[in-house]
């Protein structure tokens, strides 16, 4: 894959174009090709200049993609073993640096670590790989290498169970491929246990991005003595099994995946929770309905001193964003009228198309509405494993805020 510079097909920018990556930014769209110098085929690697034939960077082409090119690097390197082996180093060494301690972790999180196309997680010893672009997935074998080099993992798993691999030509993948696997994988997540089928089920693994977010809460939460802690869109209890830990007296897990619940409950087991926690399937949506809808004379008695709220992204497009805010608010006014005065409201955002300040202010025009008062005790971001570069828009996307009720 070493190919000579000679030998390389070069994609030519439109006038304007070279600024975004020259700013650090590795997609280049269909609409911003000028030409190609002669025919490439999918997969290959391209160097990419400007309209001015100035030198602008390498990457992976793809004609059956709206990102037609993927750069990997501003330089002119071959992109081989030793490149994705100098990547990867450096990707681990920021974790080593700001997460010494943690059993789970992203080891490469895509765009922020200038591996556009590729994510690895490491599970303890093992580690999931996902490919999703064609460059990427056509060099499993050499990322497997490589990978077993860096890292030696007892097994590495693919898990290309993505639909996003469709807008690459990509069929969905799920599998081991290289070690060998048949139990679970044990991981140790702000001082629980957690056991992930990687190989089976649904959904499997953690939510990564919030490991420090779950300590942090939980933190928060313990300030509040016998707290009564709801957690809502728990997936598998990554923050009120955290909470649980540290004090709250009772935490009610709400999921609409009976599977993820299941698993948080053995959770919950494992770790000798299962005294302080409840388990319950059903859509939040409307399971605050129905306990915050009540006549004009009806008083909402609120059972909780503290609300977690870690819903899906509501939108994948900008278009929808407004359908999305609408969901927003309504969560957030009805988790207000459950929650006493005094009590704590963690929620997060993980729609990239949904910045700080406008999720802010849904939350403060819910507030609104349910006449309450709020101070704001925490802001949140994805955890260091996943990387913001601000030159690249898309590497943010995970947004949350702490508050108070103060009256
Ligand atoms: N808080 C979790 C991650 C939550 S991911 C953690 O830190 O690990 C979002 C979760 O919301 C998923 O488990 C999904 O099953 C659940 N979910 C999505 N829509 C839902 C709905 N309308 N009602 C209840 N749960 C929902």
């Amino acid at each position: 894959m070493s190919v000579p510079e000679m030998s390389l097909t070069t994609v030519l920018l439109r006038p304007g174009e070279a600024d975004r990556i020259v700013a650090g930014h590795p997609w280049i769209y269909e609409g911003a090709i000028l030409r190609l110098t002669r025919p490439a085929n999918d997969g290959d690697v391209v160097q990419v200049k400007d309209h001015r034939q100035r030198f602008l960077g390498v990457g992976f082409y793809n004609s059956r993609s709206k990102l037609r090119v993927r750069v990997l690097s501003v330089e002119r390197e071959p992109l081989d073993a030793a490149f994705f082996e100098r990547r990867i180093r450096d990707a681990l060494a920021l974790r080593r640096k700001y997460l010494p301690d943690a059993t789970a972790f992203r080891v490469v999180n895509a765009e922020s670590d200038r591996l556009s196309g590729l994510i690895v997680d490491q599970y303890a010893d093992v580690l999931v790989l996902q490919t999703s672009s064609l460059g990427m997935d056509l060099r499993k074998p050499l990322l497997v290498e490589v990978l077993q080099r860096v890292l030696a993992p007892r097994a590495i798993i693919e898990r290309n169970d993505t639909s996003g691999r469709r807008f690459e030509g990509l069929p969905e993948q799920h599998g081991l491929l290289a070690g060998e696997l048949s139990d679970e994988v044990t991981v140790s997540m702000n001082g629980l246990r957690y056991s992930v089928d990687l190989l089976g089920g649904h959904k499997t693994g953690l939510y990564l991005d919030q490991q420090e977010n779950h300590a942090r809460v939980a933190d928060l939460i313990r300030r509040v003595p016998g707290a009564q802690v709801l957690d809502a869109f728990s997936f598998v209890g990554g923050f009120g099994l955290a909470a649980a830990r540290t004090g709250a007296a009772r935490v009610h897990l709400l999921d609409q995946s009976e599977e993820a619940l299941a698993a948080a409950r053995r959770h919950a087991e494992a770790n000798g929770l299962a005294d302080r926690c409840s388990f319950e399937s059903a859509n939040v949506f409307d399971w605050f309905k129905a306990r915050t809808a009540r006549g004009p004379h009806e008083q909402i008695i609120a059972p909780f001193d503290a609300i977690i709220l870690d819903p899906p992204s509501f939108t994948r497009t900008r278009s929808a964003v407004g359908d999305a805010l609408r969901g927003y608010k309504e969560i957030h006014l009805r988790a207000l009228k459950l929650l006493r005065p005094g009590g704590l409201l963690a929620t997060f955002c993980c729609s990239h198309h949904v910045d700080a300040v406008t999720f802010q202010d849904v939350i403060l025009s819910a507030a609104f509405d349910a006449r309450r008062v709020l101070r704001r005790v925490a802001v949140f971001t994805q955890s260091p494993d996943h990387p913001v570069l601000p030159a690249i828009p898309e590497t943010e996307y995970l947004k949350g805020y702490a508050f108070e009720v103060v009256w």
